[in-house]
């Protein structure tokens, strides 16, 4: 048994490798629900969506988010809807009061659907739609994302880090913001001061009978992906006791994409895959890119960690294979 903790890009590149090397039977993946928000009534799970399209086929592999070969005619006739009746753009949170009201799970991060500053797909709407249906009927997430996951023809199993509401919130000059809002609405400019997971999310039996397995921690960034998972209750406990790898998103100091380093800089660690080590005491051995000289005092297993292909993720995925073997 295996058990992957999750973002939305680099460790899902590492999954799309896997299988070759762990029987997809013996796989769990816990994905981050810390990026999630309710956009116009809907709950949006971007982490977990990801691995669910990769899994299930259905992936655009350009962006790394969405369905292939979606269509956008809801969410440009939005956009239309929204600038003739002259409604400012998004995002524009819901009230105070209304942010702690309704669905739990969504508390700290919902957001009107006026002018909606992510791009969903018509197809990629439709799972939106069955899942806050589903838990409005009173599922929890983990119930909706092993039936979705079934829809999609998943072999894995793929559960989210928690039923509870854990909102990212990255703190800025500007003011305390989502990470959605952050990331997709402002592309990262804000300057980041601090990052704060908001709410007390329990574990749920899966991802405890999960993290009782080897753990292996994609090259995922350690701040928001990885970070809001290690808050949910029980977790950083399981990681201590477990054996666990890593893989690297860096290159020595040079990130493969996305905001690690700057996140990783405002938390106090270095950004580069010594930082990453050092926010990771838990982490039994490493998968460093062939270039990465870093000198770490735990054992490495070096490959081309660059992931534009499943066979690519293959090759990572033999190398933490090894690592595993080392610490097990
Ligand atoms: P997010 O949810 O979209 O932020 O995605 P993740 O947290 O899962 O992944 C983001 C991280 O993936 C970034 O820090 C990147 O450096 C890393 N990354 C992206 N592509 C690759 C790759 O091909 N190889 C490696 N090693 N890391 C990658």
């Amino acid at each position: 048994m295996v058990t992957f903790l999750s973002g939305g890009t680099g460790t899902p590149k590492l999954l799309s490798g896997t299988e070759d090397v762990f029987s997809p039977e013996e796989t769990t993946v816990i994905a981050n629900t810390g990026d999630d928000i309710e956009l116009g009534g809907l709950f949006v799970s971007p982490d977990v969506d990801t691995v669910l399209f990769e899994r299930g086929g259905a992936l655009d592999r350009e962006t790394w988010w969405g369905m292939e070969g979606d269509t956008h005619e809801t969410d440009e006739f939005l956009f239309e809807l929204a600038e003739s009746a002259g409604l400012e753009d998004g995002p524009r949170y819901l009230s105070d009061e209304r942010q702690t009201a309704g669905r739990e799970i969504a508390r700290w991060r919902r957001f009107s659907g006026i002018a909606e500053f992510m791009t969903i797909g018509d197809k990629d709407r439709a799972v939106h739609i069955t899942r806050t249906s589903l838990l409005d009927e009173g599922h929890t997430l983990t119930e909706v994302t092993r039936t979705l996951a079934d829809a999609f023809g998943l072999e894995i199993d793929l559960v989210p880090m928690s039923d509870d509401p854990l909102a990212t919130i990255v703190h800025t000059p500007d003011g305390p913001m989502h990470f959605q809002e952050f990331w997709v609405a402002r592309r990262g400019e804000p300057t980041i001061e601090d990052v704060e997971f908001r709410g007390e999310a329990c574990s749920t039996p899966a991802v405890r009978e999960a993290l009782g397995d080897r753990v292996v921690i994609g090259p995922s960034n350690p701040v928001t992906s990885i970070g809001p998972i290690r808050a949910v209750e029980g977790v950083e406990e399981a990681l201590v006791e477990a054996p666990v790898v890593a893989v690297s998103p860096f290159v020595e100091n040079r990130v493969f994409s996305g905001p690690a380093g700057d996140l990783l800089a405002a938390t106090g660690y270095e950004p580069s895959t010594a930082g990453v080590a050092e926010a990771y005491p838990f982490v039994d051995a490493f998968v460093l890119d062939s270039a990465d000289g870093t000198d770490l005092n735990r054992p490495v297993v070096h490959t081309d960690t660059a992931m534009d292909s499943p066979e690519d993720g293959v090759r990572v995925a033999r190398a933490v294979d090894e690592a595993l073997s080392e610490v097990t």
